[in-house]
């Protein structure tokens, strides 16, 4: 049997952009069919933050699999920088939360301390910190900030040019992108996939389904699940500024480029083309009063996107069991996650099984039996 390729994967954000390229570095046969640069997705609405505090309460697995990603991140952007040219601005520096008033600050070290203390959490090296301990790294900090918790693993990047360094480095794979090319329906046949386009047929060995909160339409044509409950995030981002904020904060950080971001905002809404004002108004207050100069720049663009949410806010990598060489991934911190995408998921697609040591307690099957809140993302 003769296969167009050995793996197609539905979507091309960043989640398929980090597979697809994991997948071409590895020399398989690859295409990734997308929707095409008109649909506004989560992978150019984001933080860019690679977070790790604060992840993985009610999943320890999460916590885990979150402190592997921050881990290997340095080598993918190594490696996109070699092969493409496109420096991301990875930085790993640390990361801050900030509490405003000594009651925010409590209940910030009771949840850590809840993660913590779960059987399994991986060791994020998290320190509570006093006021003046924080003022020592932050000197810009307000006087109602009453400390803060700090993670030597939190980083950030550019996370554009790592969308776009993703592309180009696939197009160096000969991974055969194809926008404008949304997957309307597959079929199992003959022991390959048929994937039903606008521009005609695609066959393939093994499908990954990264469409985002499509996934959760495409993932039962082939015997997977992938329940979502996606939110809103907004996002406002001010004039450029002299170097001040050398460590991201959870909903702060000052880019490459010397604007700072204020983020981030969750509602259930799945608009992106309105912006809700008074959220912006309560997400830049509270920036002020953590940092008071931020209320003297300008604020030069905000918007709104969708976030990938699978209903608990955990990731979903599952792998069919009716139709082998079916696989699914979502998740919601697709940036964090991008190095595991490329260096772990990759080479599991490629072997047609998932390592259910690294990733089996992701699989959707879990939904079947947990009473799921949404909780424990970013
Ligand atoms: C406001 C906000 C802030 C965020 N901040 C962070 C952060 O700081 N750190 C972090 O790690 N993450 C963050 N995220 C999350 C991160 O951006 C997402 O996890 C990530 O972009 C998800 O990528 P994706 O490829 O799964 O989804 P998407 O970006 O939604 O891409 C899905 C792709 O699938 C394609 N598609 C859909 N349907 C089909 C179909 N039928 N056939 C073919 N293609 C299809 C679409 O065209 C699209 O390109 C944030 C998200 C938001 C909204």
């Amino acid at each position: 049997m003769v296969n167009d390729y050995e793996v197609a994967v539905v979507g091309g954000g960043l989640l398929g952009s980090a597979i697809g390229w994991g997948l071409g570095r590895i020399g398989q046969r690859v295409c990734v069919l997308d929707e095409g640069d008109v649909a506004k997705r989560a992978s150019r609405a984001n933080f860019a933050l690679i977070w790790v505090q604060g992840k993985g309460l009610g999943m320890p697995a999460y916590s885990v699999w979150t402190v592997r990603a921050s881990d290997t991140w340095s080598k993918l952007a190594a490696e996109l920088r070699d092969q493409t040219g496109l420096d991301v601005c990875h930085q790993r520096n640390g990361g801050f939360y900030l509490a405003l008033g000594d009651k925010e600050l409590e209940q910030r070290e009771a949840m850590l301390k809840r993660l913590h203390n779960q059987p399994g959490a991986a060791d994020n090296r998290i320190e509570i910190l006093d006021r003046d301990q924080v003022a020592k790294m932050l000197p810009q900090i307000g006087p109602e900030v009453s400390g803060g918790s700090f993670c030597p693993l939190d980083a950030h990047v550019n996370s554009l040019r790592t969308f776009r360094a993703l592309h180009t480095g696939m197009l160096k794979f000969d991974v055969d992108y194809r926008p404008e090319q949304p997957v309307a329906d597959i079929k199992h046949v003959g022991g390959e996939f048929r994937l039903t386009t606008p521009k005609g047929e695609i066959r393939a060995a093994k499908i990954v389904l990264a469409a985002g909160n499509t996934n959760q339409t495409l993932a039962p044509m082939v015997g997977l699940e992938a329940p979502m409950g996606p939110t809103r995030g907004q996002i406002v981002v001010t004039e450029r500024t002299a170097p001040f904020l050398p460590h991201p904060l959870i909903t702060i950080r000052q880019t490459d480029e010397g604007t700072v971001m204020i983020g981030d905002s969750k509602e259930e809404v799945l608009d992106d083309a309105v912006l809700n004002l008074p959220i912006n108004a309560v997400m830049a207050d509270r920036a002020q009063r953590i940092f008071p100069f931020l209320g003297r720049l300008n604020v030069v663009r905000t918007w709104s996107g969708i976030r990938v949410m699978p209903k608990d806010g955990f990731p979903i990598y599952d792998q069919s069991e009716t139709y082998p060489g079916a696989f699914v991934a979502c998740c919601h911190s697709g940036v964090t996650l991008a190095s595991n995408h490329a260096f772990e998921i990759a080479p599991m697609v490629a072997a047609g099984a998932l390592d259910l040591d690294k990733v089996g307690a992701f699989s959707a099957k879990r939904f079947h039996h947990l009473d799921v809140s949404t909780s424990g993302y970013y």
